[in-house]
């Protein structure tokens, strides 16, 4: 009886050790090209109760971008105009609210007037019948791979060949409002806008899959996302050739896009989709992934879209 005691203790022991390693602290993925620290604070700032969901038009959004500015100024991205934020008008059921985009730049080292837009929405669903929806994966991490994507090409010394336009929009998932805002008065030439990368709800790759959209609708982005995939911490798999699903209204102006979204993703969002439920080994995985899906892109954009080479850089 008392060895049964006894072993039973042990089981129940290593189940406990399995839990807590399953569940993954922030320092069990070691990441090549961010530090985890900023990415899983942004992730846990913006999911946090204080910020009630991060609907539009309310104090919670206005906190979001507070936090989003404070990063995109400690890792100096520079701004169009005065300012990183952007407002515009939109149509709330009969109201209008002000919903404001986030735009910060990062300029690229190449003589080429291609710009690639880097997209995430940090809006989120607002509280419900008294419940917080605080929008965890939808889409603080997609907010935190952008920031994560610009802490890459700021602090690695590895500045990007293009200018890269960094854009958080603002009521995007019920209205794609702030990406046909932004479309609808583009920050510079939209011919010199070349290619969107979309991200959105990157936490949940349950079965370490990652899926894309946009690229069976350009078959030069086959190969490129083939090679990423290689060398990712986690598969990239296609969506069918009409999967433009994870698109944002970028895609209505026909400019050649990847969206990503983790697998495990497919739910409709809701209250559980909070920071303590998130699997932050996972999603640092997914951030890698992205980052290298973004500087793939930067290489080999030309080649993406067609276009001549470059002129070499020396002069
Ligand atoms: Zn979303």
């Amino acid at each position: 009886m008392r060895t049964f005691g006894i072993i039973l203790v042990v089981i129940l022991g290593l189940i406990g050790l399995t839990f807590v390693a399953g569940r993954g602290g922030h320092e069990s993925y070691d990441s090549k090209t961010f530090k985890p620290g900023p990415v899983i604070g942004m992730v846990k700032g913006l999911s946090d109760d204080a910020l009630e969901g991060r609907q539009t038009g309310t104090e919670g959004a206005k906190r979001a971008r507070e936090m989003i500015i404070s990063r995109l100024q400690a890792l100096e991205l520079l701004k169009v105009g005065n300012s990183y934020a952007h407002p515009y008008e939109l149509d709330l059921e009969g109201q209008t609210v002000e919903g404001v985009n986030l735009i910060g730049v990062i300029g690229g080292t190449a003589k080429s007037r291609d710009r690639i837009v880097i997209t995430a929405h940090y809006d989120h669903l607002g509280t419900k019948d008294g419940e917080i929806y605080n929008g965890a994966d939808d889409n603080a991490s997609g907010v935190a791979g952008l920031l994560a994507i610009a802490e890459h090409f700021k602090r690695r010394k590895s500045p990007p060949k293009h200018t890269l336009m960094f854009v958080f929009f603002d009521n995007e998932d019920a209205m794609k409002a702030g990406s046909k805002a932004f479309m609808a008065e583009p920050p510079l030439p939209q011919k010199q806008l070349a290619f969107n990368l979309s991200l959105d709800q990157l936490a949940r790759a349950e079965d370490g899959v990652f899926w894309t959209s946009g690229a069976a609708l350009a078959p030069t982005l086959t190969p490129v996302m083939e090679r990423v995939s290689k060398e990712a911490p986690l598969d990239l798999k296609q969506l069918a050739a009409n999967g433009n699903d994870l698109a944002n209204g970028l895609v209505e102006a026909d400019l050649p896009y990847i969206a990503l979204r983790a697998s495990g993703a497919e739910t409709t969002p809701d209250a559980t989709d909070t920071f303590d439920n998130l699997h932050q080994d996972t999603f640092l995985k997914s951030v890698e992934t992205a980052v290298m899906v973004a500087q793939a892109i930067d290489n080999q954009l030309e080649d993406l879209l067609g276009l001549p080479p470059l002129p070499s850089q020396e002069e």
